[in-house]
């Protein structure tokens, strides 16, 4: 199987280093589970200003990881090609490259070898049998081209979607692949 990964909210806990440097700035509170639509500008104090965060690069180069993401995607990269499909900002993709290269080495990882890196935000377009993502309209959209499975990484940003499989952490991720492996088939 051909599987798309996405990085912001997938392998990079994104949400959390974002709420980390906000609450340092705004002395505020924020929790990650507080952020309940896509629209982060709605639940913080600065309003769009938090979008800033984005586009600095600095902000790319240490990101802190998902919980199991390194043990369950080098077990799924000996079975399957995995793809890392992302929307990141150009300021960002240099800083984005260098810690890839730097928490999945080229010797241990496949698909850094053969640098299955895609930086676009039309992840329709992506020859994949699968998108695990957390965005809703990058799943819809996904969904919709009928190419493939479209995952959720849960959050409580798109727990309104419904309808679609859904995973809560990277371990899940692993139980569906193999279990639908073991099936032979998506359905
Ligand atoms: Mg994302």
């Amino acid at each position: 199987m051909r599987i798309g990964i996405d990085l912001d909210g997938v392998v990079f806990d994104t949400i959390g280093e974002l709420v980390r440097l906000y609450n340092l700035e705004y002395d505020d509170n924020l929790q990650r589970e507080d952020i309940k639509s896509w629209e982060t500008a709605r639940f913080v104090k600065c309003g769009e200003e938090i979008y800033r965060y984005f586009y600095d690069e600095a902000f790319y180069a240490n990101l802190p990881l998902m919980d199991g993401v390194l043990e369950v995607m080098g077990r799924l990269d000996k079975k399957h090609e995995l793809v890392l499909v992302s929307d990141t900002p150009a300021v960002g993709m240099v800083n984005r490259s260098r810690q890839l290269e730097k928490v999945f080495p080229v010797d241990q990882f496949r698909f850094m070898r053969e640098k299955n890196i895609i930086y676009t935000a039309r992840k329709d377009l992506v020859d994949i049998d699968l998108l695990l993502d957390d965005k809703p309209e990058n799943i819809e959209d996904f969904h919709r081209t009928g190419k493939g499975w479209a995952v959720v990484f849960d959050w409580p940003y798109n727990r309104h979607l419904r309808n679609y499989r859904r995973i809560k952490n990277w371990w899940e991720f692993e139980e569906l692949i193999e279990s639908h492996s073991r099936i032979g088939a998506l359905a």
